[in-house]
């Protein structure tokens, strides 16, 4: 069974969206492998955004990340990946659609509550930095 990696970000935390983000993975039929709710520091959140580094919100991003706890959490279930980013919806809260995570949460991308790997790959990889540090340096 596939299983992908799931954040809360810093502003869904303090909003409180700990529990009904988990109650859509689990409605949808996701089992929960993994949960760790911890302040990041600025080094594990430019590793994960790692391929974002030459954008002009780096910064902010990182700063976004680092402002409070984030719950990570791994989710098990088939097609894990693509299941996840379906309930979360697009990148851009207003384009995402009403009854996603970030449609009906989030109004701006610069809090866009939660993120989801993008490929199975990018699972692995930050499943391994957030839950095993050693395994990934
Ligand atoms: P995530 O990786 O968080 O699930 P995503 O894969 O949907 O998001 P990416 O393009 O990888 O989208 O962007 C990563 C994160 O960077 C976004 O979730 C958002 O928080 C932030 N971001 C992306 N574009 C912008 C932007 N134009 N301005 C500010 N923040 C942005």
């Amino acid at each position: 069974v596939e299983q992908t990696f799931v954040m809360v970000k810093p502003d869904g935390v303090r909003r409180g969206l700990i529990g009904p983000i988990i109650s859509r993975f689990e409605q949808k039929g996701f089992e929960l492998a993994a949960i760790s709710l911890r302040t990041i520091d600025r080094q594990l959140a430019e590793q994960h955004y790692g391929e974002l580094r030459e954008k002009p919100f780096f910064g902010e991003l990182v700063d976004y990340l680092t402002s409070g706890p984030v719950c990570a959490m791994i989710w098990r279930g088939r097609h894990a990946v693509e299941n996840a980013r379906a309930i979360i919806g697009r990148t851009n809260p207003v384009e995402a659609g009403p009854g996603t995570i970030r449609g009906d949460y989030g109004m701006d991308i610069s809090g866009n509550i939660v993120h989801g790997s993008d490929s199975d790959a990018s699972a692995a990889r930050e499943i391994a930095l957030f839950f095993n540090r050693e395994a990934a340096s």
